[in-house]
Order: C-alpha cells, then sequence, then structure tokens
C-alpha cells in the first residue's frame, strides 16, 4: 500500500531532525569530553611537572622539554647540580614541618638567584638543579654568587638557619647535549665537591687529577653497577670446628667490572666515602634472603647466613627497617641471618652502635662484631653484653700454628668469650697445621681457604646437595 505524501513527508522531516538533534547531542559531547579532556591534562601536567612543596618544577619537566630550555636560555648552558649539606640534620634537629618551611625558603631564593636568565628546577628531597648559561672565560662568578647566597640565614618561623650547599658544575658541550649525560656529570663532579668537605664547588672538566678520575670512575661503575647488575653475590661456608660440618654461610660482594674483577674492599670504602652505601648493603640483603630460600629450597643444609653490612648503616634505622621488612616478605626467620659489621673507629659512635645492636637483636637478628681483635673498643662491647658473636679477625689466624703470639692472643680472646658467653668463628684458616691448632681452643665455628673457598650460589648447592655426589 501507498503510503500518502503528506506522512511521508512528516515522516522524512522527524527523521532529519532526529539526525540533528544526534549530531548536536555528539557535537555537544564530544565537546565537553574534550573539555574535561583538557582540564584533566592540565592537572595530571602541572602535578607531573610541578613540585608541590616548593613550587619549583620537576626536574622531569627540564628532561622532557630539554632542547626547548636550552634554546631559551643560551648556546653554551651549564648544569648546577645543588644538594644541601646535612639535610637531615635540619629534619632531626627542627622537625618536618620546620625543615619543609627551609627547603620553600631555599627554592625561593635559587629561583631569584637564576632567573631571568637561567631556570631552577627541584631533582628530589635536598637536591636542586640550576641551568645557567656557561660563564665566559670559565669564570665561577655564578657559582660562586650560589654559594654565598645560600649561606645569608634563613628565618623560618622564628628560627635563623643556616645552610650551605655542595654544588657540581657540568658544562654540556653544545654540539651534543644530552639531558641524563648531563646530569650524570654534574653529579659526579657534585661527588668531588662533597669529597672536598662541604660548601664546596667542582666543575666536571677533563683537566681532572688522576685520583678524581678515579674516584669518577669507580663512583660511575658503582652506580652503572647498581643499575646494571654487575654485582653479585658469592658465598663461603662456615663449619664447625671439630666435625668440619656445613653451619652456616656467609655472603660476600662481587662486581665485575667491564671484564675486570673490583675487590670488594675497594667497593665498599668508596661507598662508604661517596654515600653509595646503603644502596650496596640494601642490595645485598635482597639478594641473600633471595639466596637463603633457594638454598632450603635445594636441600642445602645450612643453619644460618651471615651477611655483611657497612658500620655507616649504625647511624641510620631506617636500614634495620627495610632488614625486618625484606626478611618478613621472604618469610625468613630472622634468628637464622647473623649480621657482620666491623666496630666503629669512631668514640662518637659508639652509643649509636650500641643502639643499633640492641635494635637488630630485640628483632630477632643474630649479630657478630666482624675483624674481631682489630677495633679497640673490643673489652667494653664485650662488657656491655649485647652480642651474640664475635668473629676473630684472620690476621690473629695466620700462620697461628707457627707464631707463639697469635696463639697468645686466641687464648686471652678465648677466655673473654667464655666469660661473656659469646660463641667464635675464626676466619683465615688456611693450613691443616693452622688447623690443627684451632681444633683445641674450644672454638664453635671456623672458615677458610682450608674449608672451603667462596662460591657462586649453583655451586654451593652442587657441593652440599645429594644432586652431585
Ligand atoms: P670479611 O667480612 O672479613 O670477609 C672475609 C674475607 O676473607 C673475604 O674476602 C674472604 O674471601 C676472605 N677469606 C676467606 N677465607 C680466607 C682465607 O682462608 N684466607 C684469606 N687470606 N682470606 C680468606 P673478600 O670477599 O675479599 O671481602 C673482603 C671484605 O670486604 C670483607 O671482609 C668485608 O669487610 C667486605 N665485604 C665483602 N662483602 C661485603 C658485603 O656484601 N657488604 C659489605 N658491607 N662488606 C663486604
Ligand atoms: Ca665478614
Ligand atoms: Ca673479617
Amino acid at each position: 500500500m501507498m503510503i500518502p505524501p503528506t506522512i511521508a513527508t512528516i515522516l522524512s522531516q522527524t527523521i532529519l531532525w532526529v539526525a540533528i538533534g544526534i549530531l548536536l547531542a555528539a557535537l555537544i559531547l564530544h565537546s565537553g569530553i574534550m573539555f574535561f579532556r583538557n582540564r584533566t591534562l592540565k592537572v595530571y601536567r602541572r602535578l607531573l611537572y610541578e613540585d608541590e612543596l616548593t613550587g619549583l618544577k620537576r626536574s622531569i619537566y627540564l628532561e622532557q622539554r630539554f632542547s626547548d630550555v636550552l634554546a631559551e636560555i643560551g648556546d653554551d648552558v651549564s648544569f648546577y647540580y645543588i644538594n644541601i649539606d646535612n639535610f637531615k640534620n635540619y629534619n632531626d634537629l627542627f622537625g618536618h614541618h620546620i625543615a619543609n618551611h627551609l627547603l620553600r625558603a631555599f627554592a625561593d631564593r635559587l629561583t631569584e638567584l637564576a632567573e631571568p636568565y637561567g631556570r631552577a628546577y627541584r631533582i628530589h628531597s635536598d637536591r636542586f638543579l640550576v641551568v645557567y648559561p656557561t660563564p665566559e672565560n670559565d669564570d665561577e662568578h655564578f657559582g660562586r654568587s650560589l654559594l654565598k647566597t645560600v649561606k645569608a640565614p634563613f628565618n623560618i618561623e622564628g628560627h635563623e638557619i643556616k645552610v650551605t650547599v655542595s654544588v657540581g658544575r657540568y658544562d654540556i658541550p653544545p654540539e651534543k647535549p644530552r639531558y641524563h649525560n648531563s646530569l650524570f656529570r654534574s653529579e659526579l663532579a657534585l661527588q668531588e665537591a662533597k669529597s672536598r668537605g662541604k660548601d664546596q664547588l667542582a666543575s666536571y672538566a677533563n683537566r681532572l687529577t688522576r685520583q678524581s678520575k678515579d674516584s669518577f670512575e669507580m663512583f660511575r661503575s658503582i652506580k652503572e653497577g647498581l643499575r646494571n647488575e654487575h654485582f653479585y653475590l658469592e658465598f663461603q661456608p662456615i663449619v664447625s670446628v671439630v666435625e668440619k660440618e656445613l653451619k652456616g654461610l656467609e655472603s660476600l660482594i662481587r662486581m665485575h667490572d667491564k671484564h675486570r674483577l673490583r675487590f670488594p674492599l675497594d667497593i665498599i670504602s668508596y661507598a662508604e666515602r661517596y654515600n653509595m652505601i646503603e644502596e650496596i648493603d640494601r642490595y645485598v640483603v635482597k639478594r641473600s634472603l633471595e639466596a637463603f630460600n633457594k638454598f632450603k629450597r635445594a636441600g642445602v643444609p645450612f643453619e644460618f647466613l651471615s651477611l655483611n653490612i657497612s658500620v655507616k648503616e649504625i647511624h641510620n634505622p631506617a636500614f634495620i627497617d627495610f632488614l625486618s621488612e625484606e626478611t618478613a616478605k621472604h618469610d625468613i626467620d630472622p634468628g637464622a641471618l647473623v649480621i657482620e659489621f666491623t666496630e666503629t673507629t669512631d668514640p662518637q659512635g659508639l652509643e649509636a652502635e650500641t643502639r643499633f645492636i640492641e635494635r637488630l637483636r630485640s628483632e630477632g637478628f643474630k649479630v657478630a662484631i666482624d675483624d674481631f681483635g682489630t677495633g679497640y673498643s673490643s673489652l667494653m662491647r664485650l662488657s656491655q653484653n649485647t652480642l651474640d658473636r664475635i668473629k676473630v679477625d684472620k690476621v690473629f689466624i695466620h700462620d697461628i700454628a707457627r707464631t707463639k703470639r697469635n696463639r697468645s692472643l686466641l687464648e686471652s680472646i678465648m677466655k673473654m668469650a667464655e666469660t661473656f658467653r659469646l660463641e667464635v668463628i675464626v676466619e683465615g684458616v688456611e693450613k691443616e697445621r693452622d688447623y690443627e691448632v684451632i681444633k683445641n681452643f674450644g672454638i664453635q665455628y671456623a672458615q677458610g681457604y682450608y674449608f672451603h673457598k667462596p662460591m657462586r650460589m649453583g655451586e654451593i648447592i652442587d657441593t652440599f646437595t645429594n644432586k652431585k655426589r
């Protein structure tokens, strides 16, 4: 049946209007979405790029707009990597509220100094970066006024606070401006400034002294080593003296550095000097705990795992938090872990060391003093009765069969240990004849090349499980 034309017209008009309506609605919806999207994007960008506390731009902004920022500032541009000296002390002394206020005031001062020729950014916590035109004739004018400007006391809520900074400068080669490289080099220069004491400026330059070049190399290889897994652990068996049975394992750090093997003592002492030791200690904790569980699963019959940490950690309560959390996360009984460190050589550190040991033991860890007998506070430490174990340094064990003096020393150490009810472990047992001597001393544990050398994880498993035997 044919539809009358009037109805057809009405119908087509209705369809037209509906279509227009839909189109309009879609348009409104679209612009609404765009509006909100742009707003969200704006908020997101602000959160991403602006540092809430100080109002400075964050360094990620610089990273993403690097070439624009350089173009704004000029052809020759330098990075000044700035770190407030001992900022932690201000936190401890005045509390977070005032310390935050100080950071804000500090950031304002940086901005005032840097602009309009340069820009200031916050990297994180107490680290800042100023991008500034490279001074002509290698003049240090800007760097000097930077050190001077921050030194004028800040007045924060009635407190007069004085601050110094360490600064590392890197002049970016205009033909090859790269953000990460420049940041890294300015940070290296900063480390150099710190190693010269506080309140110093150092430049990354090609005319570095031999010594600072070596330090830079080491610093770089440790940083890269941590990032790229150039570190690994070896484990040295610890045996019961009489039966020579496996009792424990000590994890020892190793590093492949461009296929050269660096000695752990070098790594540790550099890392301590350049404030990288916590990263290393944390790495060792993580890897040691993973290894602990792997050994257990493989059926290696050991009772405890010893790990070395730097004595620097006695000033760092956050380290024990980390250790406890990781131990719980790996579902390991803290009583099966022995934390080894050397005695502090700093008389001021004695109290911190005692607190540190007490806290470790209250969390259930065992504590051993490493290299026992070489530190000067040994007796005092023993009398405080806060230790589980002492590890007699290898100098006393070396060639003990032929050195009467060492035998007498070991004898008196054993008497002390008995008095204070401490377990004793000797290390550095290398020869059969030395073993025959120490066997008669009533010592619980021994370690040394005579029994086993430090080994990779797989070798430990092969040696101590039935797999190979
Ligand atoms: P340490 O804790 O006293 O470690 C014992 C050192 O003696 C190890 O050297 C081990 O390989 C070596 N050794 C074992 N048996 C014998 C032996 O019979 N004769 C001789 N002459 N040496 C033996 P390594 O691995 O070179 O470590 C040197 C030092 O580096 C360690 O001394 C420790 O102070 C530090 N260290 C090693 N690993 C770490 C770590 O993961 N963290 C920290 N903070 N320090 C570590
Ligand atoms: Ca040790
Ligand atoms: Ca030792």
